[in-house]
């Protein structure tokens, strides 16, 4: 699918007349259940047109689950390999993708830090309602799925599994996570992401932190350390002790090659296809990450 590109402008709002009383009535009614019907009034005083905005974009936007053709199957496969416990956070009908220009800038992934990326991606837990993810781009744009899109889905999974999100952590491990976080972000051997780098607010720093490590270690787990790397096998593990992880790195690598460039055969990627590292080396690499991640859980 293709989104009609329509950047979400003054001709948007004046779109206003065309929406029947019905469906505005329903809009208002679920904005009310999300910010509380005593804030209602005053928000839509203050939004002006804002919500008929917000109202383009629910509109326009594609569910993963209803996702077609063959980029539909790659991301349902890069979506359905990741440990059950850690997709479940997020319900599918909740993974939305939106036209890319009707992304906000301010508080949107990469779009603040580096104005050339092409994404950006948001995780939205409104009180009532079930926890959301939105991505801005097109689903069907396979250079997108090839070098990114698989990252900004899994780092917004990551949000949805966080000391403050993940319902399968109890108290005890939210608070030694949150800790031992808070203490990676200014380590020196800390992952460096320009993103995480760029944000000021330490707060803001360790919830991205974490969903940067927590998408490395399911997209580059040998570029983690094995400080960042146990963090994340332990919430993984807690949720599904049997993952393999070496398995779905491959395998997903090799469904975005497979989508990306039909010629390049799966076969080669085995042989280290340049996906920025060979696969051998990922191989022991992982191996040994996950050696000392079981030996530390044993002691
Ligand atoms: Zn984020």
């Amino acid at each position: 699918m293709k989104f009609e590109s329509k950047p979400d402008n003054l001709a948007e709002v004046s779109e206003e007349k065309e929406i029947k009383p019905e469906v505005r009535k329903r809009y208002l009614q679920k904005l009310a259940e999300r910010i509380g019907t005593g804030v209602l009034a005053s928000q839509l005083l203050l939004a002006g047109g804002g919500f008929i905005q917000e109202y383009n974009q629910i509109k326009k936007s594609v569910g993963v689950e209803s996702l077609e053709g063959e980029t539909g199957e790659a991301w349902q496969k890069i979506l359905n390999g990741l440990p059950k416990g850690v997709v479940g956070e997020v319900e599918s009908s909740r993974i939305k993708f939106l036209p890319q220009e009707s992304a906000p800038r301010a508080g949107y992934q990469f779009l603040d830090s580096a104005p050339e990326r092409r994404v950006a991606g948001r995780y939205e837990r409104t009180p009532g309602l079930s926890p959301e993810i939105r991505i801005y781009n097109d689903p069907s744009d396979k250079e997108f799925l090839f070098h990114q899109g698989r990252g900004v889905l899994i780092h917004e999974l990551g949000h949805a599994n966080s000391w403050d999100e993940d319902e399968e952590l109890n108290k005890e491990e939210r608070e030694a996570l949150h800790v031992a976080v808070s203490k990676r972000i200014h380590a020196e051997n800390r992952h460096l992401s320009t993103y995480v780098e760029s944000l000021e607010d330490d707060d803001a720093k360790k919830q991205e932190y974490w969903a940067e490590i927590f998408k490395e270690y399911f997209v580059s787990p040998n570029d983690l350390s094995y400080e960042d790397f146990i963090l994340v096998d332990r919430v993984v593990r807690k949720q599904d002790p049997d993952f393999n992880l070496l398995e779905y790195v491959k395998t997903s690598r090799e469904t975005l090659v497979q989508v990306y460039n039909p010629e390049m055969k799966a076969e080669k990627v085995k042989k280290n296809v340049k996906l920025g590292m060979e696969s051998s080396n990922l191989e022991e690499k992982l191996n040994e990450l996950l050696r000392l991640s079981q030996q530390k859980n044993a002691s």
